[in-house]
């Protein structure tokens, strides 16, 4: 029924868009693959689903590669994060990138046909922070692949204001790497950069992204701190000088002695870790600048006397990517600044196989795993 309602709908929007040429409404099927949070327990499963309907200031993606993110794995395995936050059914997936399929009638930034991604924070637009310059701290922001039906699916609903049109000169396949690379932008760029020793703790593909970053943007010594030695190794490819194992011991002797006995000047936190926060803590010099982007499970214990309040650090929590700002960044840093994202993909595979991405990512074997979805435009 939804369907039938959403072509009817279509049929009077399409009608008289040149754009739309032949490939009208009817190219447009009423149901669609898609990967489901059926219920709320571990899983998801392949269902048939309508295609969402649009309204005048929506755009209609057909999905052509959907990556996966740490939080999906939460979503899958149904954690004590997902319980509290995800209502099933829905369609999980907030990393993707494809091509427009229809637009409302109002939409005039993009047309049928555009590759496009989407910032999938959407920002309410009306609160304190939207109409500060803030929004990507959005008292009443909703997620979309987490709050509301997503991109693990043939077509995906977007609000035109959260569409990105891919400039044609940035990789096909980094389309869908815009939302975590934006992630590491955003954390990296939250302070100097340029002639700065840097230590990222975390080489999970935002790490990694953050160290292209750094290196892009002049960070004269990076050091990358992770336990898994196959991440060390990307890190190094990503442009690492100085590669750590944090369970060594000897972490905070080689990044003092590396940097005359002072410590780094700036922490990126990528991991999330309790321990990982505390050692980045104890390498950052006095009145060194800490972004963190990591999540920590559950409240951490910090000695904040000596590990911001003496040493006049400066903290940064960071939330997602500014709008627009970082997505201007992230786009110039791979077009223009030579940030090159391949070593961080390491698998592809059909939507289908979703159980195996997962199992892969679990278990520390993948970087970036991009789903192939590619609906019918
Ligand atoms: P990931 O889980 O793939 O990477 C985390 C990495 O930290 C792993 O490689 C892990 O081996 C490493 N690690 C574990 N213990 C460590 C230690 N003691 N020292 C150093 N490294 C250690 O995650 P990701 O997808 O790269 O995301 C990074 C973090 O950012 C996660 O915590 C994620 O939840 C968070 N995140 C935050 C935002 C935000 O808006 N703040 C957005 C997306 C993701
Ligand atoms: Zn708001």
């Amino acid at each position: 029924m939804r369907g039938t309602r959403y072509h009817n709908v279509f049929a009077v929007w399409l009608r008289g868009n040149p754009a739309s040429g032949d490939d009208g409404p009817g190219m447009i099927p009423k149901t669609m693959q898609a990967l489901v949070k059926p219920k709320p327990a571990p899983g998801m499963e392949m269902r048939e689903m309508p295609v969402p309907m649009i309204g005048p200031e929506d755009v209609l993606v057909a999905v052509e590669t959907a990556s996966v993110c740490g939080t999906d794995l939460h979503i899958f395995h149904w954690d004590e994060w997902a319980q509290a936050r995800i209502k099933p059914p829905y369609i999980p997936g907030h990393e993707f990138c494809g091509t427009v399929a229809a637009v409302g009638e109002l939409v005039t930034a993009v047309k049928v046909g555009d590759f496009v991604s989407a910032e999938m924070h959407v920002a309410c637009g009306h609160c304190l922070q939207c109409r500060s310059g803030q929004a990507h701290v959005c008292q009443f922001v909703k997620i979309l692949g987490v709050d509301a039906d997503g991109a693990f699916a043939h077509y995906v609903r977007i609000p035109a204001t959260n569409i990105w049109k891919l400039d044609p000169a940035i990789p096909r396949d980094y389309g869908s790497l815009f939302d975590p690379f934006g992630n590491a932008v955003h954390t990296a760029l939250s302070g100097p950069i340029a002639g700065q020793t840097v230590a990222v703790t975390g080489c999970g593909p935002i790490g990694l992204f953050a160290i292209a970053v750094a290196k892009a943007c002049g960070a004269s010594r990076i050091f990358a701190i992770e336990p898994n030695a196959r991440r060390r190794e990307t890190a190094r490819q990503m442009g690492a000088h100085v590669l750590l194992d944090p369970t060594s011991g000897n972490v905070e002797t080689e990044v003092k002695s590396a940097t005359g006995g002072n410590g780094v000047d700036v922490l990126l936190e990528m991991s999330g870790n309790a321990s990982a926060i505390r050692q980045g803590f104890s390498i950052l010099r006095m009145g060194g600048r800490a972004s963190l982007l990591g999540i920590p499970a559950r409240n951490v214990e910090l000695d904040l006397a000596n590990s911001v309040i003496f040493k006049g650090a400066v903290v940064h929590g960071i939330n997602g990517r500014k709008m627009y700002e970082t997505w201007f960044q992230a786009e110039a840093l791979i077009r223009d600044s030579g940030v090159d994202l391949s070593p961080v993909i390491t698998h592809r595979m059909p939507l289908a196989q979703f159980d195996e991405a997962m199992r892969l990512l679990e278990n520390g074997e993948a970087g970036k795993i991009l789903l192939t979805v590619k609906g019918a435009v």
